[in-house]
């Protein structure tokens, strides 16, 4: 599978690139849209973190897996808050409508 065309995971927008990477339901089918990091069994493996604690989370490793070592802490949360909040885990929560924020 193309990388560029993989889906990637609406939780933390990895991704997805062979079927070893998705999560997976109930049944053990494969999850459509989320990976097998952040979603088993068909519920989400921290299913209280919020996006707050994900962008803290990736923020000290953002640059490295982005190919950009030198990259610093504050500009890796605002790329992270980026990518991460209109994937679709996070954007009901900001209230209004998703998309225009009305
Ligand atoms: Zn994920």
């Amino acid at each position: 599978m193309n990388p560029n065309e993989a889906p990637i995971c609406q939780s933390c927008s990895m991704p997805m690139t062979d079927a070893s990477k998705f999560g997976t339901e109930k049944d053990d089918s494969p999850s459509k849209d989320y990976c097998v990091h952040c979603y088993k069994k068909g519920a989400f493996t921290r299913p209280n973190t919020t996006i707050e604690e994900m962008i803290e989370l990736y923020a000290p490793r953002w640059g490295q897996w982005t190919g950009r070592p030198d990259l610093s802490i504050e500009q890796a949360k605002v790329e992270i808050f980026e990518k991460l909040s209109p994937l679709k885990r996070w954007k009901k929560k900001s209230g209004g409508c998703c998309c225009c924020k009305h």
